[in-house]
């Protein structure tokens, strides 16, 4: 049937994610298991090199097991009405010192500042960070990040767009896909999760970018009616 259907996809892709998730946590941690077995034998001022390597690479696990948590239900997930332009303007707030150093200056135009929806606080925020990182990880010499709300219809658009590096066609078909990334520390999770959410949130989120020209993700939510409380939301598994 359609429904059991549903479920070998959900489990082939559970599957998919733990094979991934297996290969990129192994890989640091035989990193680890090689300096530790040579730690004792080395010199001094080789064992803080060692030690250095060892830290960088159980920080990398560390990261990419809590970028999957954001979908792992670690907290309570709670479903409210919530104002996205709030949301926006406490992410960038926190994101200004970072972005300042870097030159990249947020530019917001916020034309409904009443932007209600029905979601969950700490996912939105995490998506909204994934973006803006994204963003200003592909302004290395500096940039704008203009952020747009707008509505449409019965969805509210948000739109996140920088003058950055920008992605060939290519890379615009990847992104999301467990693991890919083009970062030398990246983990290529990040996009993964906020399209998992922003799904879960009923709504959709679209990319354009042009090489060497910038990037801009949008993202529409459908706008708080007084019902979706109603309906019984419950938070989907990967
Ligand atoms: P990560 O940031 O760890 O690489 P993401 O899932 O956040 O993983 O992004 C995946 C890839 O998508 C990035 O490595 C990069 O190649 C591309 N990408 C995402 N956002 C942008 C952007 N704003 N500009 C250019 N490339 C981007
Ligand atoms: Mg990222």
């Amino acid at each position: 049937t359609e429904e059991m259907l549903l479920k070998s996809e959900k489990l082939s892709l559970v599957g998919e994610l733990a094979a991934g998730l297996a290969h990129e946590i192994r890989n640091p941690l035989t990193t680890v298991k090689g300096l530790v077995q040579i730690l004792q034998s080395s010199t001094e001022e080789k064992r803080e090199l060692y030690t250095d390597i060892i830290l960088d690479e159980i920080n990398r696990i560390n990261l990419i097991v809590s970028e999957f948590m954001v979908l792992a239900k670690p907290h309570a997930v709670y479903f409210s009405e919530l104002n996205v332009t709030d949301i926006l303007k406490t992410v960038i707030y926190l994101l200004e010192a970072e972005a300042n150093l870097k030159n990249v200056v947020f530019m917001d135009d916020f034309s409904v500042e009443e932007a209600h929806v029905f979601g969950e606080k700490n996912q939105l925020t995490q998506v909204f960070i994934n973006l803006f990182k994204n963003a200003m990880e592909a302004l290395p010499h500096g940039g704008i990040i203009r952020v747009r709300t707008r509505r449409s219809g019965d969805n509210i658009v948000l739109s996140i767009e920088d003058n950055g590096v920008g992605m060939d066609e290519e890379q615009v078909k990847r992104i999301g896909e467990p693991f890919y990334t083009t970062k030398e520390t990246g983990t290529g999770l990040g996009l993964m999760v906020s399209y998992r959410i922003i799904q879960n949130h009923k709504g959709s989120m679209t990319v354009q970018s042009e090489l060497n020209k910038g990037t801009s993700f949008n993202i529409s939510l459908p706008i708080f009616n007084g019902q979706q409380n109603k309906l019984e939301e419950k938070y989907n598994e990967v």
